[in-house]
């Protein structure tokens, strides 16, 4: 090979090279401008789900605390003036009278499931109790019924009736004193137990569900409400209060119209709506305003009347330490 020759393959591999090297170059810079982009897009598209994730889990927890309101604004401000048990249930009336329509208090269920209507009555058996079963049969509706203690003959065929025909029996204390039976646990236990064994007797049915007369959120308690919360879920009992009242316990004395509309214009703000009610001898026109409910709400395509079950939404002015601190 010449000199010639060699410095020609020389200056070719220089060439070479340096086109390699220029490649390497354009390649780097390629990749350095590229990645960064791909990595900041990967990124961006992460951080945009979790804030998504954060958003949905946000909501959740206000509606978690939503559950949890007090109504303690409206809550009870009389106190039992020695009234006996019996139809009249005068106390409650007046303690009632000032509770209208809670916030609300229920769990949202999914969107295409049916918004449920719980009618409960409270203070029965009373000269009532046949009428408003009659309706409820010609309706083919179940509703719950929060009974006192009733003896005799006539009112032991009622308690029978209303399990038979299918209803929820629930408990609302053996003597609705409120002086009694708030005047200590152990008084509390005492007439919740008579009650329950009582109904038991009658019926065959242990009853497991309970409303507080006046609600949980009642303020004639001496003894206080958490402590007779406590208790009931000792019992395994599960007490309900209410989110819709009739306002058939005001003293002004509504017509059924008006008793009709105050449950029927409230239904759509729930999911689960409780609707509290009166079984007394002096509330007929709550019987009266019952069909104009019943009809009403079947006239709704996405509701619907059932009876409490053990998986109702838990509608409870007060919600118990325990469950509480679970949050
Ligand atoms: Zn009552």
């Amino acid at each position: 090979m010449s000199e010639q020759d060699r410095i020609q393959t020389d200056g070719q591999k220089r060439r070479k090279r340096v086109q390699l090297f220029k490649k390497v170059l354009i390649i780097g810079i390629i990749i350095a401008i590229i990645l960064p982009i791909v990595l900041c897009t990967i990124l961006f598209i992460r951080m945009n789900r979790l804030e998504r994730q954060i958003d949905v889990l946000l909501s959740q927890k206000a509606e978690e605390v939503t559950v949890n309101e007090v109504a303690s604004k409206e809550a009870l401000t009389t106190g039992n003036s020695g009234e006996t048990a019996g139809d009249d249930a005068s106390a409650e009336e007046m303690a009632e009278s000032n509770i209208l329509t809670l916030s609300q208090g229920e769990n949202l269920t999914e969107d295409d499931e049916k918004k449920k209507v719980y009618l409960t009555f409270d203070d029965g058996p009373s000269t009532h109790t046949a009428d408003i079963l009659d309706i409820c049969k010609s309706y083919n509706v179940r509703v719950t019924f929060f009974v006192v203690g009733k003896t005799g003959s006539e009112n032991e065929a009622l308690y029978r009736r209303i399990v038979e025909e299918g209803h929820t029996l629930g408990m609302h204390s053996y003597s609705h004193k409120y002086n009694e039976i708030y005047e200590s646990k152990d008084a509390f236990g005492t007439d919740l137990a008579k009650l329950q064994e009582y109904l038991y007797d009658i019926t065959g049915t242990w009853s497991r569900i309970y409303r507080f007369p006046g609600g949980s959120s009642n303020t004639v308690s001496t003894v206080p409400m958490q402590e007779l919360i406590s208790y009931l879920e000792e019992m395994d009992i599960t007490y309900y209060d209410w989110n819709i009242s009739c306002g058939d316990a005001a003293s002004k004395g509504l017509d059924a119209r008006q008793i009709a509309d105050n449950v029927i214009e409230h239904v759509a703000e729930h999911n689960s709506s409780m609707v509290l009610l009166h079984d007394a001898k002096d509330k007929t026109a709550t019987v009266e305003a019952l069909p104009l409910i019943i009809e009403a709400l079947q006239a709704m395509d996405d509701v619907e009347i059932v009876p409490i079950t053990a998986d109702t939404d838990k509608i409870q002015h007060i919600t118990s330490q325990n469950e509480m601190s679970k949050e």
